[in-house]
C-alpha cells in the first residue's frame, strides 16, 4: 500500500504538509482563490489556531486577507476536490468543491492531520451555474453549530475563521459576502469514492481507499482484508456519530452522500438545527419537503448512504462479484446493531444508569413517548432529569416542562425503582450526587437553540452587530456547565420566537 503522506514541514504562519495534492491529477483541480474587495476579520479562533501550531501573531495581523483568499499564505497548493454524491436519493456524478479551496494540510502538536480549507472563495471548475460565494449568515451558522458539536464533544469539522468580503452576494435577496475556514480531519466523503466509481476507474477507487487508510484508519494496513475492514471502520464511526447526534436532538438536514465524510466527522452545517420540544419527525430544512432527513430518519439515511459506499468498494472487496456483494452486505447489517448499542449506551447514561438491565430500552422509550405526546423540550427534560437525580430540583419543577405535569409520574417512580437496583446505588454513599454529575457531564444545558442562532445571524447581517454571534459562542463553549448568567439561553423560544424553517442559503 502506498503512502502519500510526508514528514511535517516547518513554515510561516502555517506548517503546511500536504499530501492530498500528491493523488493522482484527477482527483482535482489546481484553483486558486478569487480575490475580494474589502475583506475583514469577523473572528479567529485563536485556540484552535494554537493547537493546529499556526503562527496566532501572523493570523491577527494578515487573517482578513489570508482567510478571504486574497493572500495565498506560503506553503499553500490551493485546489477543488472531485467529488460525486447522491442529493436526495438523486445521483450527481461531478458535484465537487463548488465554492471551496482546500489551502493545505498541517500537523498538530499530537500529530493528527488537518485540512484548512476556504469556503466562500469564488467559482472552480465544479461550480456548475453557482458564484463560487457564501453568504454571511450561513458561515455565521457554520461557525455556531460546528464549535458548538465540537463542545458537546462530537465529532465535527471545526471554525478556524470567518471573514466578510466587503462584496454582495446575490441570493433572493443581496445579502453580504462571507467566507468561512473550515477545519477537517479531511474532507474525503462518501461521494468521492462515487465520483471514480461511477466512471468505472477502480484504480481511483483503490488509490482512494489505500488514502484513507494511511490517513484515517493506519492500523487496517495490517488487515487481512483492509478494503472490507475499511468499509466496516467507517460504517462503525457512523453509527457512533449519528447516535450522538440523536443524543443531543441535533438534525443534520441535508445528508446526501456528498455531505457524508469517511472520518466520521460531522460535516456542512447547511440548514442543520437542534429540536426544541421533541419530536421524531421534526423537520428544518426548507429543501426537505418529505422529511427524508427528519430528526428519526437520520440513522436509516446513514445506512442508505453507507451502502452506496459498500457499493464503490465492491471490486476491491472481492474480485468475484457475487462474494464481494455478500461481504459488504453482512457488514452493512451490522451497523444496525452498532447503531442500536451506541443509541442505548448514550440513552442510559442520559437517564443516569450504569448498569445494563433488559427493561432498560423500554424504559427510555417511554420516556420519549412521554415528551413526544406532552410536547416537552428534549435538551431542558433530561438536564432537569440529572436535576433531580441529586434533588437538586423537585418532581414539580421537572414536571413543569410537560403539558400536563401529572403525565409524568408513573415514568419517574419507574426511574426511581430502575435506580435502586443500579449498580452505582448499591456501592457508595454519595451516589446521588456522582450520578448527577455523570448526567449533566452527558445532558447538556446549552445547545445552539435554532432562535438564538437566527437572531445573532439577523442582528450581524442587518446591523453589523456581532456581540449576539460572539455571547452565543461563549456560551456555547461550556455546554455542560451551568452558566447562571446566561440561565436564559437555556430557555427554548417563546411561541413568537420558534423559528420553523433553516435555508442552505447556497
Ligand atoms: P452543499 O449543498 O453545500 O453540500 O453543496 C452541494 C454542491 O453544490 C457542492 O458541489 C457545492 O460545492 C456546490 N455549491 C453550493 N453552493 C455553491 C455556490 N454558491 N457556487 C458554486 N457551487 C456551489
Ligand atoms: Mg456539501
Amino acid at each position: 500500500m502506498s503512502s502519500a503522506l510526508q514528514k511535517n514541514r516547518p513554515g510561516a504562519a502555517f506548517p503546511f504538509d500536504n499530501s492530498y495534492v500528491g493523488l493522482p491529477p484527477r482527483f482535482f483541480a489546481a484553483q486558486a482563490p478569487t480575490a475580494v474587495a474589502e475583506p475583514w476579520l469577523i473572528k479567529l479562533n485563536e485556540a484552535l489556531a494554537a493547537e493546529l501550531g499556526l503562527d496566532v501573531e501572523t493570523l491577527r495581523r494578515d487573517g482578513a486577507a489570508i482567510f478571504s483568499g486574497n493572500l495565498v499564505p506560503e506553503g499553500a497548493e490551493p485546489l477543488a476536490m472531485a467529488y460525486a454524491g447522491h442529493q436526495f436519493g438523486g445521483f450527481s456524478p461531478q458535484l465537487g468543491d463548488g465554492r471551496a479551496i482546500l489551502l493545505g494540510e498541517v500537523v498538530d502538536r499530537s500529530g493528527k492531520r488537518y485540512d484548512i480549507q476556504l469556503k466562500g472563495t469564488g467559482p472552480t471548475p465544479f461550480s456548475r451555474r453557482g458564484d463560487g460565494r457564501a453568504a454571511l449568515g450561513p458561515v455565521l451558522r457554520e461557525y455556531i453549530i460546528s464549535e458548538a458539536m465540537f463542545a458537546l464533544g462530537i465529532p465535527a469539522t471545526r471554525a478556524l475563521a470567518a471573514v466578510t468580503t466587503g462584496e454582495p452576494v446575490y441570493r433572493e435577496k443581496v445579502l453580504p459576502g462571507a467566507v468561512f475556514t473550515r477545519v477537517a480531519a479531511s474532507h474525503i466523503r462518501v461521494g468521492t469514492f462515487q465520483y471514480f466509481a461511477a466512471r468505472g476507474d477502480t484504480d481511483g477507487v483503490r488509490a482512494l481507499a489505500d488514502y484513507v487508510i494511511d490517513r484515517h484508519y493506519p492500523a487496517l494496513k495490517e488487515a487481512e482484508t483492509p478494503y472490507l475492514a475499511l468499509f466496516e471502520a467507517v460504517c462503525e464511526r457512523q453509527a457512533a456519530l449519528i447516535a450522538r447526534w440523536l443524543h443531543v436532538g441535533f438534525i443534520h438536514g441535508v445528508m446526501n452522500t456528498d455531505n457524508m465524510t469517511v472520518s466520521g466527522e460531522t460535516i456542512d452545517f447547511g440548514p442543520c438545527a437542534f429540536m426544541d420540544a421533541y419530536d421524531p419527525a421534526t423537520v428544518f430544512s426548507s429543501i426537505d419537503q418529505h422529511g427524508r432527513y427528519a430528526y428519526a430518519n437520520q440513522p436509516a439515511i446513514g445506512r442508505w448512504n453507507l451502502a452506496r459506499l459498500g457499493e464503490t468498494l465492491l471490486p476491491l472487496i472481492d474480485a468475484e462479484p457475487d462474494g464481494a456483494v455478500d461481504k459488504a452486505n453482512a457488514v452493512i447489517k451490522s451497523y444496525g446493531e452498532r447503531f442500536q448499542a451506541h443509541w442505548l449506551v448514550g440513552m442510559r447514561e442520559k437517564i443516569g444508569i450504569a448498569g445494563k438491565e433488559d427493561g432498560d430500552l423500554d424504559l427510555v422509550q417511554a420516556l420519549l413517548t412521554l415528551m413526544q405526546t406532552q410536547g416537552a423540550d428534549f435538551t431542558l427534560t433530561f438536564r432537569r432529569l440529572s436535576d433531580l437525580a441529586s434533588d437538586n430540583a423537585t418532581e414539580s419543577e421537572f414536571a413543569a416542562g410537560f403539558r400536563e405535569p401529572d403525565a409524568c409520574g408513573t415514568w419517574l417512580a419507574q426511574w426511581r425503582e430502575r435506580l435502586s437496583r443500579d449498580p452505582q446505588t448499591a456501592t457508595a454513599t454519595a451516589t446521588a450526587t456522582e450520578r448527577a454529575i455523570a448526567m449533566r457531564r452527558v445532558n447538556p444545558a446549552f445547545i445552539p437553540r435554532n432562535h438564538r442562532v437566527e437572531q445573532a445571524i439577523e442582528a450581524a447581517v442587518e446591523n453589523g452587530d456581532f456581540s449576539l454571534f460572539e455571547s452565543l459562542l461563549a456560551v456555547l463553549s461550556k455546554p455542560y456547565n451551568d452558566q447562571p448568567g446566561f440561565a436564559a439561553y437555556m430557555q427554548p423560544p417563546k411561541p413568537n420566537e420558534r423559528v420553523l424553517a433553516t435555508f442552505c442559503g447556497t
